[in-house]
């Protein structure tokens, strides 16, 4: 774990949610190969063709923009998939009910921090998804506001999903900590926002965050 910044009065976290709320490679990888392989059956192309252009155009876009790194749903974009699409896609696609369990470390957690700050996830995936992963996790009733991909119609980092994060908190951003796994995803630009920033190796580190949020309980 790395703490960026924190706010003086924080009043509100935005967790990000796939490796940062739940720590599982096999549901991750599958997000990412699904769609892969439906876009190599579209394309008439193998698997491993499809995968093996996503990688190039996604190293090309890094090394044209140092520092940061384009969403799956930006670079499929750029493979014709319109946004929509891949809303679509996941919501078919995705099944988190496969891989995740309650989790009750993580309830005894968000639960705590619940009593102190207004709770949100902003997501790449659809709000559908991200709520039925809540729920596998056993924290759905702990976490009132989703922004997803199907809110703003843009994937992270793009300032539009945690600027409307932080207006349906009703708190304003600088007031807002950003909790996620990938500096360039969910750190970085809510850094430059004005936002507390925490990066996570996982959700082991979402456990041990307490002491820094509530300090005040310790
Ligand atoms: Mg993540």
């Amino acid at each position: 774990m790395k703490i960026f910044r924190l706010p003086k009065n924080p009043a509100a976290l935005i967790f990000d949610m796939d490796g940062t709320l739940y720590t599982n490679d096999e549901y991750m990888r599958s997000q990412l190969e699904l769609p892969v392989k439906k876009l190599a059956a579209l394309r008439g192309k193998s698997f491993n063709e499809m995968q093996g252009a996503i990688k190039q155009y996604q190293d090309d876009w890094a090394a044209q923009n140092p520092g940061k790194r384009i969403s799956l749903g930006n670079t499929f974009k750029a493979f014709g998939v319109s946004i929509e699409e891949t809303i679509q896609w996941r919501e078919m696609l995705y099944d988190p009910e496969r891989y995740l369990t309650p989790d009750p470390k993580l309830r005894q957690t968000v639960t705590l921090l619940a009593a102190s700050y207004k709770m949100a996830v902003v997501t790449n995936n659809p709000v559908s998804v991200a709520r039925r992963t809540l729920a596998c996790l056993g924290i759905d009733d702990r976490i009132p506001i989703v922004v997803g991909l199907d809110t703003c119609k843009v994937s992270k980092p793009h300032e539009a999903p945690f600027r409307t994060a932080a207006e349906i908190c009703g708190v304003p951003v600088n007031a807002c900590v950003s909790i996620g796994d990938r500096y360039e995803i969910d750190i970085a630009l809510p850094l430059e926002m004005g936002m507390g920033g925490i990066l996570v190796d996982g959700v082991e580190d979402v456990y041990g965050v307490l002491p820094y949020l509530l300090f005040d309980s310790f």
